[in-house]
């Protein structure tokens, strides 16, 4: 893999007729060439595209820019999966991919990329990008944004924080990515997969790789390290020997990671339809608990809480933020709350909230948890030690479900009868009363989760990520 990293000569500008070339299959700025897999030779097909991608490809390539469907799309299509979002790369600079996209926006603090809007989805098209750099943070976006607002009021803006040398070409694009099976690109001009890095290779025998040295881009970005058990775990491959060593010379990094970044890492993971699996393989690893120190996660029933947010998200139902980072929580404050109540099953609230929020803080800090997400998690939580008798009376029922926190409380309600907190004839009482006072959106939620069905195509939520 070395030899792919040697230097090439690089050059920042690209013109248009280097992308012609390269679409052509020619690598122009390369001692070595890329494997290309002609259209017949790979099963990737347009009609597996979203339209949106589609669009966006074809838009650039008729606008004479070189344009490549990039990263996990091209290998879940090569695997026959969907993938969940599409992104692109692309010879054309931001402010021009700006002008061809009208519902577009510009964001990214250093390495400016492009969000097209689409209703439902948003494809992210960045230029062709030279530097291995760690991904940015959310909040470098939201700096960034203002700026790029400014920018763009401005006729010639001063943009002192792009620097015109984080811009490639097609290798060095691909060459930063992190691993050869998210460094493929399918190519718009000719319909061919480009694979300057090993990738196809290590797809069919599937295997994790980094690109490159693994301890160099391990110390680059620790991330890295949580995203190749994650992939390992959800394709079901294997990690290359010389990565999975690395991941264990490595791994006290993690603790240093960006935070925003690995809270995102864990959501990702808890929206796959494979957190058990995943955090099997990050606990086994030794980065679980150095990536979420102040996460409770060590017992038999906070498994159970994952299995049942894998089996929600495989047949379809979407989780917010708080009631996935608040299930981590659950088992551990239900034995708080039995701690917290007598022979005659009253809880002491006012001891009990207090335990709560201690439980809470360190991880609220640590993880950046906004406000309202550790809001919605305190008041969700708590609210479950409420429910664990029958309703009484309707509008006890009623003035529960109007709280702005009943949807997150119901999903912890439903964690806390799958392990044993609330019996079954309580959780069948809840369901009744909650359809008799027309709240039962929630319940048909988990009867449709109860029965398989086909994952639907899922679009790219329109939130930001860190990169
Ligand atoms: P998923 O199915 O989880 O979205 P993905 O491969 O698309 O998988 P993203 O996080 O969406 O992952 O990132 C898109 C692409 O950006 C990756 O395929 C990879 O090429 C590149 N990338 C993402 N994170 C990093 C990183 N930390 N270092 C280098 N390259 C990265
Ligand atoms: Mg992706």
């Amino acid at each position: 893999m070395d030899e792919h990293r040697s230097a090439t000569t690089h050059s920042p500008e690209i013109s248009d007729s280097e992308g012609m070339i390269e679409a052509m299959g020619t690598p122009v700025d390369e001692g070595l060439a890329p494997r290309i897999l002609t259209r017949p030779e790979h099963k990737l097909s347009r009609k597996d595209l979203s339209q949106e991608a589609i669009k966006v490809l074809y838009r650039l390539h008729r606008s004479g820019y070189s344009a490549y469907l990039v990263g996990g799309s091209v290998r879940d299509l090569l695997l026959g999966g969907r993938p969940k979002d599409f992104d692109i790369a692309t010879n054309a600079r931001p402010q021009e991919i700006r002008r061809l996209f009208r519902n577009s926006r510009v964001i990214g603090r250093r390495f400016r990329l492009v969000h097209v809007f689409f209703k439902g989805e948003i494809i992210e098209v960045a230029t062709f990008r030279a530097s291995p750099e760690p991904p940015e943070t959310p909040d470098d976006w939201e700096e960034a944004e203002e700026e790029a607002a400014e920018e763009e009021a401005v006729a010639d803006p001063p943009r002192p924080h792009i620097v015109e040398d984080v811009y490639g070409t097609p290798a060095e694009d691909a060459r930063r990515r992190d691993f050869t099976i998210n460094a493929l690109f399918y190519n718009i001009a000719d319909f061919s997969i480009i694979d300057h890095v090993g990738g196809i290779e290590d797809l069919e025998r599937g295997i994790i790789r980094t690109i490159g040295d693994p301890d160099e881009r391990f110390v680059e970005d620790p991330v890295r390290m949580m995203r190749a058990l994650e992939y390992a775990a959800r394709l079901g491959f294997e990690i290359d020997p010389q990565t999975a060593e690395a991941i264990d010379r490595q791994k006290a990094l993690i603790s240093e990671a960006s935070t925003p970044r690995l809270t995102y890492e864990l959501l990702e993971c808890l929206r796959s339809g494979q957190a058990t699996a995943i955090h099997k393989a990050w606990w086994k690893a030794g980065v679980f608990t150095r990536a979420y120190q102040d996460l409770p996660l060590d017992t038999d029933e906070s498994v159970r809480v994952l299995e049942m947010v894998d089996a929600g998200v495989v047949a379809g139902r979407k989780f917010s933020d708080p009631s996935l980072i608040g299930g981590f929580f659950l088992p551990r404050f239900l034995v708080l709350a039995e701690e917290e109540t007598d022979e005659k099953g009253r809880v002491n609230n006012v001891r009990l909230l207090d335990r709560l929020r201690e439980m809470l803080e360190p991880a609220a800090a640590s993880m950046h948890l906004s406000n309202q997400t550790v809001h919605l998690i305190h008041q969700g939580l708590f609210a479950v030690t409420k429910m664990r008798c029958a309703p009484e009376r309707g509008h006890q029922v009623l003035k529960l479900a109007r709280q702005g926190y009943f949807p997150v409380a119901w999903e912890f309600f439903v964690f806390a009868a799958a392990v044993g907190y609330i019996t079954p004839e309580v959780h069948q009482s809840w369901k009744r009363a909650l359809r008799k006072v027309g709240k039962q959106e929630l319940t048909d939620q988990q009867r449709e989760s109860a029965q398989e069905r086909p994952r639907p195509h899922r679009r790219r939520r329109p939130r930001r990520r860190p990169r």
